[in-house]
């Protein structure tokens, strides 16, 4: 964007209240003497050529005074500007991201844990003048997630959950930790070893971050009904479980369709992370997955052959990968919960690739509601990929 706003014309709103300040997360210096800039990292910074000088004080007035202020001071040192340029060029720097509300909501960063509020900057990246950087962290400090395993990726998502503010846990792992573990699954430590893996998760969160609440279920999950009896007040799961493959994600499915939970599911393999997201109702579910992998790939039956093959995988795990993951799927969930900004994998299997360090949407699809039995009206039996899963449960 080039400057003065006084000569342009913008389809934005006007803002006509609010208190606007240019947002905290930016510098504004100047290049020269017509010349400056807002930011100063690549992709969001912005350069004006502002001969006049009326951009630069109109970013300098914008403090957080009420916008009628803002106005007369601008005008007062730029008399041949109207009041309507003024407003035109507060909605033009809020239209390129560039100004927040001082005071969003009624709240401030008093209301928040210290630890939080780098987090809350991170979201004014995303809101606007009539936005709320505040809103998306209440947001995670009124959920509550249930955390399904806790080795690789689960143990890795929860010290990202407990970072990012979550109110509320709920973790299930049926597993003890052993010393096999502790290359990759940083939460735990070496008095840790012989102890359930719930239980010194919600220990290592205790310390980590006293108010979260972790409650934790030393317990496995073996069907839909055990992840059932999990979902009370549950405002999103995360399933990093992925044993035995597939029936696992398929049980879990099942349980949160019927509940209309929203599921993030995480999992590794090799140089491989996905993350994949189903919200009940609006996006295709793991089972309408199935279908639409059946309908498009001959073979895609045929692989199941795999979990007859007797391999049994051994622990391939590298913790810089798993953290990648972790990254994603953490992200992925706070995304769902607050919208801060959208999520890149309701209905879309996106995957990472840690040997190259790109991520990329491998496929995505759509909900079902006539084929799915799961989601919609469909009939299980009409699709043989669901037999299998009958044979290798
Ligand atoms: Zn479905």
């Amino acid at each position: 964007m080039a400057g003065h706003p006084a000569n342009q014309t913008t389809d934005a709103e006007p803002a006509a209240d609010g208190n606007p300040r240019i947002k905290e997360i930016y510098p504004r210096y100047r290049l020269d003497d017509r010349r400056f800039r807002i930011g100063a990292q690549l992709g969001i910074t912005a350069e004006f050529d502002d001969a006049g000088g009326e951009v630069w004080d109109l970013a300098e007035s914008l403090d957080g005074r009420p916008v009628p202020e803002v106005v007369a001071a601008v005008r007062r040192r730029h008399p041949h500007l109207s009041v309507s340029d003024v407003l035109d060029g507060i909605a033009t720097l809020d239209h390129e991201g560039f100004v927040e509300s001082a005071t969003p909501g009624g709240h401030t960063e008093d209301d928040f844990d210290a630890r939080l509020l780098p987090n809350i900057r991170y979201f004014s990246r995303f809101e606007g003048i009539a936005g709320n950087r505040y809103r998306a962290q209440q947001r995670l400090q009124d959920s509550t997630v249930l955390l399904l395993g806790l080795g690789g990726a689960g143990s890795n998502f929860l010290t990202l959950l407990s970072g990012v503010g979550v109110g509320r846990v709920i973790v299930a792992d049926h597993d003890s930790v052993e010393a096999a573990n502790l290359g990759r699954q940083l939460l735990y430590r070496e008095k840790d070893i012989g102890v359930p893996k719930a239980t010194a998760a919600a220990d290592a969160l205790e310390q980590m971050n006293s108010r979260v609440e972790v409650r934790p279920h030393v317990r496995k999950v073996d069907s839909a009904e055990d992840v059932t009896d999990l979902l009370d007040g549950v405002d999103l799961v995360i399933c990093a479980i992925d044993e035995p493959p597939f029936i696992a994600q398929r049980r879990v499915n099942a349980a949160c369709v019927a509940r209309n939970v929203p599921c993030v599911y995480g999992l590794s393999q090799v140089t491989r992370g996905r993350v994949f997201t189903v919200v009940p109702g609006v996006s295709g579910c793991f089972d309408c997955l199935n279908i639409n992998y059946s309908q498009k790939d001959p073979v895609f039956v045929a692989q199941f052959g795999f979990m007859r093959s007797g391999w049994e995988a051994p622990s391939i795990a590298y913790a810089p990968a798993l953290f990648q993951l972790s990254a994603v799927a953490v992200d992925e969930a706070v995304r769902v919960l607050t919208g801060y900004a959208p999520p890149r994998s309701v209905g879309v299997q996106f995957e990472i690739d840690y040997e190259e360090g790109t991520a990329f949407h491998l496929n995505d699809w759509p909900r079902l509601p006539e084929l799915c039995p799961t989601c919609g009206t469909g009939t299980e039996s009409d699709w043989e990929v669901f037999r299998e899963y009958r044979e290798g449960a």
